[in-house]
């Protein structure tokens, strides 16, 4: 147990979460290249966070009752319906992130059949974690279909997965993982041709590429332009550079958004009607995201893709003459995949990246491939952005001295070899200590690692399942009052 929540005053309780705060990972600035996105704009920021406020105690559960809710979520559909090509009348809901938009994909299109007994859904293996999060959610079995060398999906595998039970097909604009947008217009008209539901995941791409696109970028077509795209999930809290907690589902037609809808008037309580997940909403995010958006407009939004593209063409040709790193992809968008040559480790790179004030994403080995480095870029990035190549050729040159992670081969032997299912929690106790992924700190509470590089090098030894199951059990370590 951790020392009882001291009561205080307003501004001192203020200060102490200023205090908590100075600890995490910083939100603005550029630096941090995973979980945030920053626009680099201190009146865009600012705006956002009143709004926030001003809506944190409305409740978007009832429309009439916030009536001013409902204009903000339907202003901010009707600006990505027109943003994403969509045709008149296509409809969409404000989620509260990415994985939410794309549960409710998978959760509509399994209820869109109901003659299919034991749905599935096929889905390229570079999809998000979230498909996979609403297949174990919803018992919809996910098809997972190799992509191609080039780490697109490959529409011809996956029309040759549809069957009469899939429900659903979906591609990524982009990929989280490796930054490439998939052949869309292929895989959807396999969709269509078999009257399929086809989902395009631009939760990350899709604030950024029709901007790329009247900046007179190359980008394949992705939106409702392309025939057979059924629905698109984009998240506002993303390239939208809104506050967290945003993101929009769209739907070609309402019909095929119905039913998504729940309602239930099975209680003595009010019937409750809701569109997503959640039933209480908090207006915050919505409105946070509303004002962001109606603050900065197409121009503003143009002139931020115009910064972080070019950051990330900076970024692309700086790496071109760094000894040891190289491009996984070449970038669609905002995203880059670094890959380390054998002189150095990926994951002490991270580290070292990190000492230097810059938070880079550390990937798994995946499916045969090695692991990589991750960068979402900002906009907020391009102002230091030779600082940013300064610090990756410093924390390639640190990891090549420091020379290959130790990984205990006692401990690596031991994490190949088990199968996570047979284990108990005195194992994972004992895992866990020895990996170094939670040890007891001084005061009996879960010890954070320093340096992840060991840890990230165990991890990636370890299978999927086992990586899962190491995880879980570290979260719940750490989870606890
Ligand atoms: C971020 C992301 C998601 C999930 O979004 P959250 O907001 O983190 O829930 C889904 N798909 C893609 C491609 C993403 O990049």
């Amino acid at each position: 147990m951790t020392d009882p929540l001291p009561s205080g005053t307003a501004s001192a309780v203020l200060a102490r979460l200023r205090e908590l705060q100075a600890g995490d990972l910083p939100v603005l600035g550029g630096r941090t290249l995973a979980y945030v996105y920053d626009s680099g704009l201190a009146e865009v920021d600012r705006v956002g966070r009143e709004a926030v406020a001003a809506y944190a105690g409305s409740n978007g559960l009832d429309p009439t009752a916030f009536p001013s809710l409902l204009r903000m979520e339907n202003d901010l559909v009707g600006f990505a319906t027109r943003l994403l090509d969509a045709p008149e009348g296509a409809v969409g809901t404000v989620t509260s992130g990415g994985t939410e938009s794309v549960l409710l994909a998978v959760q509509g299109a399994r209820d869109s059949r109901p003659d299919v007994a034991r749905p599935t859904m096929v889905i390229p293996s570079t999809a998000h974690a979230a498909f996979h999060k609403a297949a174990h959610y919803f018992g919809v079995e996910a098809r997972v279909v190799p992509v191609g060398p080039d780490f697109r999906a490959d529409p011809e595998a996956m029309a040759a997965a549809i069957d009469d039970t899939t429900v659903l097909v979906a591609a990524s604009a982009p990929s989280y993982a490796h930054g490439v947008v998939d052949p869309v217009a292929e895989v959807a008209a396999a969709a269509a041709a078999r009257g399929v539901r086809c989902h395009v995941d631009a939760c990350i791409g899709g604030w950024v590429l029709p901007y790329a696109a009247r900046l007179g970028r190359t980008v394949p077509a992705w939106t409702f332009a392309v025939p057979g795209v059924t629905s698109v999930s984009v998240d506002l809290h993303k390239y939208a550079y809104a506050p967290k907690g945003a993101s929009l589902l769209l739907h070609r037609t309402p019909a095929l958004r119905r039913p998504q809808f729940f309602a239930s008037a099975a209680w003595p309580g009010y019937t409750m009607l809701n569109p997503t997940m959640q039933s209480t909403r908090s207006g915050g995010p919505l409105a946070g995201a509303w004002a962001v958006v109606t603050t900065l407009g197409d121009e503003g939004y143009e002139r931020l893709t115009a910064d972080v593209l070019a950051a990330v063409d900076r970024i692309v040709a700086g790496v071109a003459d760094h000894p040891g790193l190289h491009l996984v992809a070449e970038p669609d968008s905002t995203l880059v995949a670094l890959g380390t040559d054998a002189s150095c480790d990926p994951f002490t790179v991270c580290d070292e990246m990190a000492a230097r004030g810059w938070y880079v994403q550390p990937q798994m080995s995946f499916a045969g491939a090695p692991a990589t480095i991750h960068l979402s870029v900002s906009a907020a990035t391009l102002a230091g952005v030779e600082d940013l190549l300064v610090a990756l050729r410093d924390s390639v040159a640190a990891a090549v001295a420091a020379g290959p992670v130790r990984v205990d081969p006692g401990v690596a032997a031991y994490v190949e070899a088990l199968d996570p299912a047979g284990l108990d929690e005195a194992d994972f106790d004992g895992l866990l200590a020895a990996s170094g992924l939670a040890g007891q700190g001084a005061d009996g509470t879960v010890a954070l690692p320093e340096r992840m590089a060991e840890v990230n090098a165990l991890l990636d030894l370890a299978s999927p399942a086992m990586r899962e199951a190491l995880l879980v059990a570290f979260l719940d370590r750490l989870a606890r009052p």
